[in-house]
């Protein structure tokens, strides 16, 4: 059995005996690109090249990029394949090699290199995309009536610039599986069909009126998700129960004094916060810090969340820095950021943590007792205030709010919220300008002294070479 170790080095291998240039991930925050928070595809680090603003210093190129996906954030736990943090495999081409090399490497692959069966396979096409079905069909041998069409084939960064088809490989893996409703086939949104690899076929540009023009270079871009391609190799039901994660989701069971696959709600606490301690890892890894907003909101987002999560399992002790010491031994020789910025990750961790512990229970509380009179009054929202108010003094991130309000059958109003928060945004600003160093002032300021300490260490460069150790 392949370890997800192997997986990432099996594919990084392969596609440099294809004359790829190997790069070590990129950070999880864009370099100069103000349009995007996070890292969310391999092809991120890249747009320079593909849309020529720089020329690429090599013509094809292979990582196992570092993504995190918030859109994904609730799904994580509910589906066997979603994750907040993940990586992703993936093989470039700037202006080289086109559609035949990409889904003939591609099959390749799959059925020669791991060596999936090619009767579980599902090939999906743009329906214009003729070029594309004839390669999969002649070149690389699928049978016709594996691949299907899928209008929402087509991928593209904005509305305007490079874009183009693409192509899926899906495993079918069984009717078990499946969530047993006579339409459910490719496309259903449960676990049956795993999509495991995306290739980009970016042929066009577009312009302001949606005109395509097909571009003078084409290029590649693939994603592998390196979970979902273990969970096939392994044979397991979830993304959660290969090796990528058990020793993590086994120290948090261990703390929480239970066992995992002994209670399924149980269990989705375990993936959540198995997979949220993953991102926290990560982001802090790349020097993002907790914050009001931007993607240290993100960072502070997830990482409440996955405080939350700990306590509906009855960990009330701060247990983020046991449980980081697992992702370190097991990250850290293919992320050595996760070693490096040790001081800086272990001291926000732990920071966060604590302030957020402390006002957990009480919030929870005063949660639970608004819910209570809101439904005496036949009432189902919360005002925007009283929401306000639960982020700025028990620290409730007004989407953590909205998701337990949620499952009472509660909404929050929003637009209320906004206003509270410009408000105070508003305040706080006035009131830092007039700041006095009171004796509480010094108190921070010290704080941030101690943290300032241990600095983050800074980015690897995107040109190391040595990142499969
Ligand atoms: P899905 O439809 O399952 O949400 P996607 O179409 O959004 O996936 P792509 O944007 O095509 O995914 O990304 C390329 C590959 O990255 C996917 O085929 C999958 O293997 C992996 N991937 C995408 N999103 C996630 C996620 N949230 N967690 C883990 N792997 C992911
Ligand atoms: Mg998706
Ligand atoms: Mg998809
Ligand atoms: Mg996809």
């Amino acid at each position: 059995m392949y370890t997800g170790d192997q997986l990432r080095e099996m594919f990084l291998n392969f596609f440099q005996e294809k004359g790829h240039r190997l790069q070590a991930s990129a950070s999880l925050i864009p370099k100069n690109d103000p349009t995007l928070l996070l890292t969310v595809a391999g092809m991120v680090p890249f747009k320079p090249y593909f849309m020529r603003q720089v020329e690429p210093p090599f013509p094809r190129a292979t990582t196992c990029q570092k993504c995190v996906r918030t859109p994904d954030l609730e799904r994580v736990g509910k589906t066997a394949r979603h994750h907040t943090f993940f990586e992703m495999l993936g093989n470039f081409s700037f202006g080289d090699y086109f559609k035949e090399e990409a889904i003939t490497w591609a099959w390749e692959y799959v059925t020669e290199v791991i060596k999936l069966p090619a009767d579980q396979l599902w090939i999906t096409v743009h329906p214009e995309d003729h070029e594309a079905r004839e390669i999969w069909i002649n070149k690389a041998g699928v049978s016709p009536d594996r691949l299907l069409d899928d209008e929402e084939n087509f991928w593209a960064a904005g509305p305007v610039g490079p874009c183009g088809p693409c192509s899926e490989i899906y495993v079918d893996l069984g009717e078990a599986r499946g969530c047993g409703k006579p339409d459910c086939a490719i496309g259903c949104d449960c676990d049956r069909f795993l999509e495991i690899w995306n290739l980009v076929f970016m042929q066009y540009t577009r312009d302001e009126s949606g005109t395509l023009t097909p571009l003078p270079r084409q290029n590649i871009d693939t994603g592998m998700g390196l979970e979902r391609i273990t969970s096939v190799m392994q044979g397991v039901v979830s993304n959660f129960d290969t090796d990528l994660f058990i020793p993590i989701i086994n120290k948090i069971a261990e703390i929480a004094g239970i066992n995992y696959k002994d209670d399924p709600k149980k269990d989705t606490a375990l993936k959540v916060i198995s997979d949220h301690t993953r991102a926290i890892a990560f982001m802090l890894g790349d020097g993002i810090r907790p914050s009001s907003d931007g993607r240290g909101y993100v960072l502070r987002r997830i990482l409440r969340r996955a405080v939350r999560y700990a306590r509906l399992i009855g960990i009330e002790k701060p247990f983020l820095e046991q449980i980081f010491a697992v992702i370190q031994s097991k990250y850290a020789h293919a992320y050595p950021e996760l070693k490096e910025n040790e001081n800086f990750i272990l001291n926000h961790l732990k920071l966060e943590e604590k302030n957020f512990q402390a006002t957990l229970e009480q919030g929870t509380q005063i949660l639970q007792d608004k819910v209570e009179s809101l439904k005496k009054q036949g009432l189902q929202e919360i005002n925007g205030t009283d929401a306000f108010h639960l982020y700025e003094t028990y620290g409730f991130p007004v989407e953590l709010t909205e998701e337990i309000l949620a499952e009472e059958g509660i909404t929050v109003d929003m637009e209320n919220y906004q206003l509270a928060f410009e408000e105070h945004r508003k305040a706080a600003k006035e009131q830092s300008r007039q700041m006095v160093s009171s004796a509480e002032n010094m108190a921070l300021i010290n704080k941030a002294r101690e943290l300032g300490k241990t600095e983050f260490v800074g980015y690897r460069q995107l040109s190391t070479e040595t990142f499969v150790a």
